[in-house]
């Protein structure tokens, strides 16, 4: 291995057997029959001797339109994972820095570190805000190329206000040679969503997933949105025929269900809601969230002891406890109503 990545960790949630899974944000319900009909239909008549349509285009066709965008505006791969990992390898790499503001999605640095970049890890405010004095001098100190911001942000669920956004953007294209990512994975159960401001002349990009809303995490799909310079550079640097013929399907079939899509999110904030409420009762504190999980931190008792307990009656969480600035925090992913209920009951059990 590399020497510079023989001390880097990788990125694990354990998946063990249990009654109520709320520790990778994945929709709790399946995609609707409806589209599993299409998708085997359609897989059926699929040529396997040939090779996948190399641009996709069909797919991006159509994620240009959900977004009111153009097709060259859309770069898709496996997962906005490897969206990520595409735009790095192309504006990363040795030599450059990525700044990231802590905490926040483990894999922007991880995947930039891969790359051979460096990472400026600024720090965020104790409600884990993004302090817009720490961005400037983290900027001005190491001029990153990329710059994340990820909004709702993962773990902590805080989405990024309009202004804040706008602010960075200013600061990135004052600095020049230099691009804002934007990580909307849970955009969808936001109310305010960067995705507007894209525009070929400005140096920002907007990822989103079909893992989270879109119930099709098994598939791998994510995608950006961006300047077309931007996408015609990671057409040159992403794999030839990365996205196979099956996920072009998947991906293309599942825009043409917008509005199950939204019904189920409009459940999801719902309940979002009515266990951010019932918890906020308890001796924890809940953090605000805009996405599909809610982030909390332990009073009384140790995050690991809750945590273990809350797996003793077969309810997964994630376990933050440990990771750097996030003593004592718990997330917990939203699951259907039912899986709610039973996280409630156990969490109160718990603490008790
Ligand atoms: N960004 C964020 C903020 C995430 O939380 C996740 C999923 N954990 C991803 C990107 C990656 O999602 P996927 O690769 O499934 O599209």
């Amino acid at each position: 291995m590399r020497d510079d990545l023989r001390a880097l960790e990788g990125y694990h949630s354990p998946q063990v057997h249990v009654r109520v899974r709320l520790n990778t944000n994945e929709s709790p319900f399946p995609p609707p029959p409806a589209w599993r009909d299409a998708f085997a239909a359609e897989l059926s008549r699929v040529e396997w001797h040939r090779y996948p349509d190399r641009a996709a285009t069909a797919l991006r066709e159509g994620i240009a339109e959900q977004h009111g965008v153009r097709p060259d505006q859309v770069f898709a791969a496996n997962g906005s994972n490897e969206v990520l990992q595409t735009l790095l390898l192309a504006y990363a790499g040795p030599g450059r820095t990525v700044a990231t503001f802590e905490p926040t999605y483990q894999l922007h640095g991880h995947i930039a570190r891969l790359t051979g970049a460096t990472v400026a890890e600024g720090e965020r405010a104790d409600d884990f805000t993004l302090d817009l004095d720490e961005v400037r001098r983290v900027m001005s100190a190491s001029r990153p190329t990329v710059t994340f911001l990820c909004s709702p942000n993962n773990p902590t669920g805080l989405v990024e206000p309009e202004s804040n956004i706008r602010t960075v953007l200013s600061l990135v294209q004052e600095q020049g040679e230099s691009l804002l990512v934007v990580d909307e994975a849970y955009g969808q159960f936001a109310d305010w969503s960067a995705m507007g401001l894209v525009h070929d002349d400005i140096p920002m990009v907007v990822s989103r997933t079909f893992s989270k809303t879109w119930s099709m995490a098994g598939s791998r799909l994510g995608y950006l949105v961006g300047p077309s310079w931007l996408v015609d550079d990671l057409d040159k640097v992403v794999l030839p025929y990365h996205l196979d013929v099956a996920k072009q399907i998947a991906g293309r079939l599942a825009l043409t269900f917008v509005h199950e899509m939204e019904d189920r999110v409009k459940v999801i904030v719902a309940e979002r809601e009515r266990l951010s409420a019932a918890m906020t009762a308890m001796p924890i504190d809940v953090f605000p969230s805009g996405a599909n999980f809610i982030l909390f931190r332990t009073r009384t008792l140790a995050g690991k002891h809750v945590w273990q307990g809350l797996l003793d009656r077969s309810v997964l969480i994630r376990d933050c406890s440990g990771w750097p600035r996030l003593e004592g925090c718990l997330r917990v992913t939203i699951g259907t109503p039912a899986e709610n209920d039973e996280f409630l009951t156990s969490l109160s059990e718990v603490l008790a």
